[in-house]
């Protein structure tokens, strides 16, 4: 279980082979820094990163901003360089942005995906418990892991030969700079359900289909703005990409704010927020936040959400408007 993990980086198809350090998924020094207090941030006790506790109910968690986001990614080499080009900057809308930011999302999913599969895997093959277990129950989960890990990785293969120009395949992209830095930040990359107007999408309980995924990304960025990255490829299903990128592209400006919100909540795990912003919503708020995040989403598998899910009102006030935009579904 403990075996080091090493650098999946290739080049010219001979990999790094270094032992990998823990990479942030969200930068501590860019969008990380926005949101943290006291060396802090607020994440969910049952998320990522998050001291495991005591109560079973879902709650909020202060999280180090040291570990926030965390997953043992690269080498210390290649994660200086490989995402030199959206680290530590501030950035605008642009295809190339959202192209990085969706590899980044991607690589993240690919590798705590094969971390769970390789986790249920060693369950079921260990000869023995001190206490009694039927690891067969988790047979199906592990199918499920390793099938999304598996489409992860194809995936970040995919990004990456966009990205080089050696696929004709297409990444639609709405990327948007909202003029105020938002009190969270999240990144993630998940099958596409419903998009933010309440149509479905994607049946998710058909295990038939073949799915296709989006990437998120929301950076609340040093000099007061926050950066906004929607995107899908055009790998799997088209026109369910096409359709989910666009209904954030049709969403009214002043309303993107609370719609990323609810997005970050119903299809992403890693996502942390600004305490003082936490400390100072009502009891209710808090609850609505709470009972959103849907941790369900990430590991329960073939779980199919109510098909208005995301189009449901999160009754909370964010302030931040759209200013600019960069999209190649509009
Ligand atoms: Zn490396």
């Amino acid at each position: 279980m403990h075996r080091p993990r090493t650098c999946p980086v290739s080049t010219n198809g001979v990999s790094c082979g270094h032992p990998v350090i823990a990479s942030h998924s969200q930068q501590r020094k860019g969008p990380l820094k926005e949101i943290t207090e006291a060396g802090h941030v607020v994440g969910f006790s049952n998320g990522p990163n998050a001291k495991p506790s005591d109560n079973r109910r879902q709650d909020f968690a202060k999280v180090s901003a040291k570990r926030a986001s965390t997953f043992p990614g690269l080498c210390a080499k290649h994660d200086a360089t490989v995402f030199s080009e959206i680290e530590n900057k501030t950035l605008n809308p642009s295809y190339r942005n959202s192209l990085g930011l969706a590899i980044r999302c991607t690589l993240y999913e690919a590798i705590v995906h094969t971390d769970a599969g390789l986790f249920l895997n060693w369950l079921r093959e260990v000869p023995s418990f001190e206490f009694w277990m039927d690891p067969t129950v988790y047979t199906d989960e592990l199918e499920h892991m390793a099938h999304y890990a598996r489409y992860n990785w194809d995936l970040v293969n995919l990004l990456q030969r966009i990205e080089s120009k050696k696929s004709t395949r297409k990444l639609f992209f709405y990327s948007a700079l909202i003029d105020a830095a938002l009190p969270f930040s999240s990144t993630g990359c998940f099958c596409i359900e419903n998009d933010i107007a309440g149509n479905q999408l994607q049946p998710f309980s058909d295990f038939g289909r073949k799915f296709s995924y989006a990437q998120l990304t929301i950076m609340p960025q040093s000099n007061g703005t926050t950066l906004l990255s929607v995107s899908s490829t055009n790998d799997r299903d088209r026109d369910s990409s096409w359709r989910f990128v666009k209904s954030y592209a049709e969403c009214k400006a002043e309303l993107l704010p609370n719609a990323i919100l609810r997005t970050a909540l119903e299809y992403t795990e890693n996502t942390y927020f600004r305490p003082s912003w936490i400390n100072s919503l009502n009891s209710s708020q808090k609850k609505l936040i709470l009972e959103r995040f849907d941790d369900r989403a990430v590991f329960e598998v073939g779980k199919e959400k109510p098909h208005a899910s995301l189009a449901a009102p999160l009754d909370l006030e964010i302030s931040g408007t759209r200013v600019k935009f960069a999209s190649n579904v509009t």
